[in-house]
């Protein structure tokens, strides 16, 4: 898809600061300068965290919603931006760059699979809010099956599960399962690595297109696993943090 929006420079108030565990949350971000943004649903921000330096961080929310940002934020790296996050409390003031990147829907058709690791769900988020609503919308709006695989390390790190599950309940077509590699003796779902979970089937829909996201080993671990069941490399797309 093609990106035409120019980047900008904006400034934001912090609106809502919102814990969805010990170390990540959902950041909304009121657009104070300019007022709107345009961007495509995957794409990110690039934050001015002082000191002269930047981190990105992909919009988990969708881009209907053109006078905020929502962010997810996974402090566990510990370095200037997770500090700089930490501290962030309401209605400070946050300046950005944005949008920025390429990472978005490769096909307005087909199979969709999603595979994320943490908050490298946020740029999904905003796909699959952006489809939801156009699906809500438009009555002629392909509904398009789509593969959710989130993958957590231990059950207190699980975060956007009643989410998931509401929007399975809403969307039959939404089908969502939460994997953690390191599960406790009492977790009863999938686990291991996300990508050995992933239905076999997939791999031979012609129509699907992967989209991976989350830390680069397991961003690289993913992408090698499709490889190596032939998924065609036009059909892999991924953003490692
Ligand atoms: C395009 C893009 C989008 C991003 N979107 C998000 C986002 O939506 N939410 C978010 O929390 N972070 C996101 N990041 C990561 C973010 O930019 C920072 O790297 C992160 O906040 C750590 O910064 P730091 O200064 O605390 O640590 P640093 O000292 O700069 O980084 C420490 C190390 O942690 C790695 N790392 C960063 N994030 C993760 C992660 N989630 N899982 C595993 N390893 C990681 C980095 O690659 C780096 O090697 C994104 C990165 C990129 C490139």
């Amino acid at each position: 898809m093609e990106m035409t929006t120019k980047p900008r420079n904006f400034t934001s108030r912090v609106v809502l600061k919102e814990h969805f565990t010990a170390r990540v949350f959902l950041i909304t971000l009121k657009l104070l300068q300019p007022k709107t943004i345009t961007f495509t649903p995957g794409q990110f921000i690039n934050v001015d965290i002082g000191n002269g330096l930047r981190r990105q961080y992909s919009i988990a929310s969708s881009s209907h919603k053109r006078d905020e940002v929502d962010l997810l934020i996974d402090i566990a790296p510990g370095g200037p931006g997770s500090i700089y996050f930490s501290n962030l409390e309401h209605d400070d003031t946050v300046s950005f760059t944005a949008p920025m990147g390429k990472f978005g829907f490769a096909s307005q058709t087909g199979t969709i699979v999603f595979i994320a690791a943490g908050t490298g769900i946020a740029p999904f988020k905003s796909m699959i809010d952006f489809t939801a609503e156009e699906q809500a919308r438009r009555k002629d709006y392909d509904k398009r099956n789509v593969y959710v695989y989130l993958c957590f390390r231990h059950e207190k790190d699980i975060f956007l599960e009643d989410y998931f599950e509401h929007l399975s309940e809403e969307q039959p077509n939404v089908h969502a399962t939460i994997v953690l590699s390191q599960p406790g003796p009492t977790w009863t779902g999938r686990s291991g690595h996300v990508q050995e979970n992933m239905d076999d089937r997939l791999f031979s829909d012609t129509s699907a297109h992967f989209y991976v996201c989350g830390g680069t080993p397991m961003v690289r671990g993913v992408v090698n696993y499709l490889r190596t069941n032939s998924v065609p490399e036009g059909h892999i797309h991924f953003e490692p943090f």
